[in-house]
């Protein structure tokens, strides 16, 4: 293998009024100073021998090679091949669930969803920037469940970096509240008596608080940071690894809310991933699958449903899926095809993929499946694969509607519910949250 100068990757403003930036910059900051999501300035092309060699090479391999373009000299080789083998120390399996489709299970990472990559990844890469600085970050997040454990699992442990999470006491699962509340050591969970958007409005005033960020490092981990989204690209190519029908590259469908995964996808395809379509599972947030039916694009109003991690009535990344098409309606529509499926059709998915192939989907993944399976009966001779996102035994209550048996506990997860709660009681209140983050002081390292 030839060492390469890697030219540096710049990221630039979807606004376009604000300077570019490097790798490093784009993590910490997460938003450009205009608003905007950063994108690359190029989209590199896999490595060559990356996909002739695929079938033997490792997965941290793969990994590296894919997401190093993007990092440029950012972070040295071994410290980012670390982060990488870091990442992804869980398996990606791809299981046939019937003749033309492929279930790409993304659950078996420490808090049982695919956020976990992205998490973990933008973890380690924060704790690498901050690591040489004198202060400690502070990251902070609200949550209304499934995010604050990726990230709270994600950051446990990592130098240099504290974690406060706050959440609404009382509307996580028991299982979310688990994985918040017992880690202990660098994160700390505030359980706030309100709603989540109580949570959130004291979170964003804390970060317009000059006072207060004038004295703290404070950072957030919010889902657009591109150190959250590049990294997704990872398990399309473990897929493609694991596909056998090297002449019939395979469809991807995409159980979507806010488009990060998806858009790492085409991301991916961009750079050389072998894939013949795109489809984005939607619920009956259907923004997308509207816009991509010739209508308006329409952000709407977010409407509950049963795979709620996917309930987002406007997508933030999709803008950065329309900068990489060009803003060329045509040439999207020819990729990406879309799907919104209803509540009941879920369930039905759920109990009929039970029936049928005794494989227990949960509410994401069944989304995903119903709407590949409307997407084959137009396209001829191909199959695909479909990204289960979550664990289904994070959903008892959507399994139990659908009338198919309790998913068994994974061994991990047993362990979790045995350990003890810490969390601060706080109330609604954004001054006593502005006291607690002063009172844990300003640590010099
Ligand atoms: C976040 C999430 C999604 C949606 O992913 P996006 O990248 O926001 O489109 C789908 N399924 C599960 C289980 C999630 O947690």
């Amino acid at each position: 293998m030839f060492m390469k100068i890697m030219n540096e990757m710049e990221y630039y403003s979807l606004r376009g009024r604000a300077p570019g930036v490097d790798f490093r910059e784009a993590t910490i900051r997460g938003l450009a100073p205009d608003g905007g999501l950063y994108f690359p300035a190029e989209i590199p092309t896999l490595e060559e021998g990356l996909l002739e060699n695929i079938s033997s090479s490792s997965d941290q391999d793969i990994a590296f090679r894919a997401i190093r373009p993007f990092v440029g000299n950012a972070i040295p080789e071994g410290k980012l091949f670390e982060i990488v083998t870091e990442t992804i120390s869980f398996p990606f399996p791809l299981i046939m669930v019937n003749d033309s489709s492929y279930s790409l299970e993304l659950f078996h990472g420490p808090t049982f969803a695919f956020k976990d990559v992205g998490a973990r990844f933008m973890s380690r890469c924060l704790g690498y920037f901050v690591g040489a600085g004198e202060k400690e970050v502070t990251v902070l997040v609200a949550t209304s469940g499934d995010t604050g454990g990726a990230v709270a699992q994600g950051f446990y442990g990592v130098e240099g970096v504290r974690v406060v999470i706050l959440y609404p006491s009382g509307k996580v699962s028991s299982v979310q509240e688990k994985q918040l509340t017992t880690l202990g050591k660098n994160i700390h969970a505030l359980e706030i008596d309100g709603s989540f958007d109580d949570c959130q409005r004291m979170v964003k005033q804390a970060f317009s608080d000059q006072e207060l960020t004038s004295g703290m490092f404070l950072t957030s981990a919010n889902s657009i940071n591109v150190a959250r989204w590049l990294p997704q690209q990872f398990y399309y190519l473990f897929a493609w690894k694991q596909w056998a029908d090297r002449e019939n590259p395979p469809v991807f469908c995409v159980p979507s809310g806010n488009f990060g995964n998806i858009c790492a996808g085409l991301l991916a395809q961009r750079a050389g991933l072998p894939a013949r379509h795109f489809i984005a599972a939607c619920n009956a947030n259907d923004v997308v699958t509207r816009f991509l039916a010739g209508g308006a694009l329409e952000p709407g109003r977010t409407i509950a449903t049963l795979s709620n991690a996917m309930d987002v009535g406007d997508p933030s990344n999709f803008s950065r899926i329309l900068e990489m098409f060009g803003g060329q309606f045509h040439a999207l529509k020819d990729q990406l095809s879309s799907f919104s499926i209803r509540d009941d059709e879920t369930l039905d998915t759920i109990r009929q993929v039970w029936q049928d192939h005794h494989y227990l989907l949960d509410p994401h993944g069944a989304v995903a499946y119903a709407a590949l399976q409307k997407y084959l009966v137009t396209d001829k001779g191909a199959k695909g694969i479909f990204l289960t996102t979550a664990h289904p035994v994070k959903f008892p209550d959507a399994l139990e509607k659908a009338g198919v048996p309790e998913a068994s506990q994974p061994a991990a997860m047993a362990g979790l519910l045995q350990r003890e709660k810490y969390s601060t009681a706080m109330g609604p209140d954004y001054s006593l949250l502005k006291e607690y983050l002063q009172s844990m002081g300003i640590t010099s390292r």
